[in-house]
């Protein structure tokens, strides 16, 4: 409960009012998110290089600015456009001393990345200082009543009117800091994860979140906070995911409390870290996309561990049994995701109607969330997503839910918002993918949806025993495959050398290839700039081959057992338009090897599963092309790495 002055004062101040006064605008439930990183420490180390390392490991949820504030007695804020490292040389002569601190990475919502937008933010009379992931979406009617307050702001930013707000209260009302934060946060619409710390008050730090992640490290007489485990794992496996509507304060005695926005005191969910600190390294790798596709023997093993046996001829995830009759009766199954994942969906598609006979349709989440789209009771919806945070598609989840739509999720980050929305799902078991762009997240994900659709295809009589089993023992075999694929990497890094001048690229694919065309060209396009797009290869003569000469590498998916001889007409047309075909071809085909300019093999396997192999030379090529155009292939410009705004 707000405290009766708090309330007498807003409600008699007109400026204030309006902000209460419920503007259908912020009354949805949009996910108005954003992505940057948070990190904070308190306790009796140095705060400075706890931050920096993982401000560096959050550095894939954004890098337009990086900041600090430390304090130890003074209160030094030290913030700068750029990377870390920027922010790195830039305090590398400053007074970096001090047991408390937080930190910040942006991805730049309101303000461009500057040193003055920059967090953190502090407040008007430099007591508070605040860093915030989200947008304050009210933010400019509350600035307008500040201001006529007094107030002035320096920067361009949402956050900036937040910490005034908190100094406000705390200045008018004399609130305890976590008071006054909680009242501030019941005031404002939109989304956030924010931490603040007080000058006058070196004991403790106030945390919050709704809607943006935000993770509670408890060490020994330590606290941390951050966007993800990342930055904690080192420190403590002892956590607290924090609940949207939860506000945290910890303290250097070594005591915390968490309470709601309503005030009410919760009892703090305390969970074992399951994250190894070599999984956040680069283990001998120049960047983290090699070392992630490097990963995919082991993470698609670790995607099936438990879950299949084909000796005894059972497939059982774990999430899907108390779901299961709903599932294999569903009217439909929709698909809901973005990105990479929306490829996977594709794939799944595929899968699904052959080999379980259940219609699928794959949506978009941002279209789908948008259209009205319809949705009943015998809807089952599967939302796929690397980080758990991407915000169409929770937005996408909460409509199907109130419709009445099962919902099943597939996704890697543990603990993550989309996790725990879902009615039941199945962590694809990947660890942290660093890389922005997805590979291992990807061949995850497709390799859940197979056991999926093979159960449920299985259970519901479309597949035979026999036909079942071929399936299991061949998918079980698909990690030694990967490593096989994996030992092309030389002739890959060759054709790229050939190709990496180019200005455009086509990517064709039949069948369950399709997608796997798609995702080939979206691996190009965001990691080495090069425009480039995936068709299905029949589409081909409806477009795209008025573009085909000699300057156009045509990279075409030659792995399908069912339409091999389209396929091989397809690469002819190219050709006779003197297109250069980069082929990948199953191993020991010699047709295609006569017409095409390059060929890659990869070792055979059962249609459905090709995918799992097909991609991995094209994540190579788009790996070694960026390479070569020096390009920065973990960070690409523009690009966050968990997409959490819509
Ligand atoms: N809206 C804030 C800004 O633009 C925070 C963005 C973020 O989450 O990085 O500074």
């Amino acid at each position: 409960m707000d405290t009766p002055q708090y309330q007498s004062y807003f409600l008699t101040n007109p400026y204030f009012s309006a902000v209460i006064k419920q503007n259908p605008i912020y009354q949805n439930q949009n996910y108005f998110k954003t992505m940057c990183g948070i990190v904070a420490y308190i306790g009796s180390k140095q705060a400075y290089p706890i931050l920096i390392k993982g401000l560096q490991r959050l550095e894939y949820r954004g890098y337009d600015s990086a900041g600090v504030a430390l304090l130890n007695g003074n209160l030094n804020v030290y913030k700068k456009k750029g990377k870390v490292s920027e922010l790195l040389s830039f305090a590398h002569d400053k007074d970096v001393s001090a047991t408390l601190g937080i930190g910040h990475t942006r991805w730049a919502t309101h303000g461009k990345p500057d040193d003055i937008n920059a967090h953190p933010h502090l407040s008007g009379n430099g007591r508070l200082v605040l860093v915030h992931n989200g947008i304050i979406e009210n933010y400019a009617t509350l600035k307008t009543a500040l201001q006529r307050l007094g107030h002035e702001f320096i920067s361009e930013t949402d956050t900036e009117v937040l910490v005034h707000l908190i100094e406000e209260l705390q200045e008018r009302e004399n609130l305890l800091l976590e008071e006054a934060v909680r009242i501030a946060l019941s005031k404002v619409h939109g989304a956030y994860a924010i931490v603040v710390i007080d000058k006058e008050d070196p004991t403790k730090i106030v945390a919050a979140r709704k809607q943006s992640p935000l993770v509670l490290g408890i060490g020994n007489g330590e606290f941390l906070l951050a966007s993800d485990a990342t930055p904690i794992v080192e420190h403590t496996k002892r956590v607290v995911y924090l609940n949207d509507g939860e506000i945290v304060t910890a303290r250097r005695d070594g005591s915390f409390e968490i309470k709601t926005i309503n005030n009410e005191i919760q009892a703090p969910f305390i969970q074992k870290l399951d994250l190894t600190i070599e999984a956040l390294e680069k283990g001998g790798y120049d960047y983290f996309m090699l070392k992630e596709i490097h990963e995919q023997p082991q993470t698609i093993a670790d995607a099936m561990r438990g879950r299949i046996n084909a000796t005894e001829g059972w497939v059982r995830l774990g999430g899907m049994e108390e779901h299961l009759n709903r599932i294999m009766n569903a009217d439909r199954l929709i698909i809901v995701a973005c990105g990479t994942s929306w490829h996977a969906g594709l794939v799944a598609e595929y899968l699904f109607e052959e080999l379980a006979r259940l219609p699928v349709e794959v949506e978009y989440a941002s279209e789908f969330r948008y259209r009205n789209p319809v949705i009943t009771e015998k809807d089952v919806v599967i939302a796929i997503s690397q980080s758990g945070e991407t915000a169409d598609t929770l937005a996408a989840i909460e409509l199907a839910k109130e419709r009445g739509a099962l919902i099943y999720g597939i996704v890697n980050a543990v603990g993550s918002s989309i996790a725990r929305l879902t009615d039941g799902g199945s962590y694809i078991h990947a660890g942290p993918e660093i890389g922005v762009a997805s590979t291992k997240a990807f061949t995850g994900q497709v390799t859940l949806l197979t056991l999926m659709a093979l159960e449920i295809g299985y259970k519901r009589g479309k597949i035979r025993k026999s036909e079942f089993q071929r399936l299991l023992t061949e998918l079980e075999q698909i990690p030694s495959k990967v490593e096989e694929v994996l030992k092309i990497n030389k002739a890959v890094e060759y054709i790229s050398s050939e190709i990496k001048d180019s200005n455009n690229a086509l990517y064709l694919g039949r069948g369950y290839n399709f997608p796997v065309a798609l995702e080939g060209a979206l691996k190009l396009k965001e990691i080495s700039y090069i425009h480039a797009e995936g068709y299905p290869a029949a589409e081909m003569k409806h477009g795209p081959i008025a573009l085909i000469d000699e300057n156009m590498p045509c990279v075409i998916v030659c792995t399908n057992q069912s339409a091999y001889e389209k396929i091989v007409s397809n690469i002819q047309e190219v050709k006779a338009r003197k297109g250069v075909v980069i082929a990948i071809v199953t191993e020991g085909d010699t047709v295609i090897k006569n017409l095409a300019d390059y060929t890659l093999e990869i070792p055979d396997t059962a249609e459905p599963l090709t995918p799992l192999l097909s991609v991995i030379p094209l994540q190579l090529l788009s790996y070694h092309i960026a390479v070569m155009r020096n390009c920065n292939v973990d960070q690409p410009r523009n690009l966050a790495k968990s997409v959490t705004v819509e």
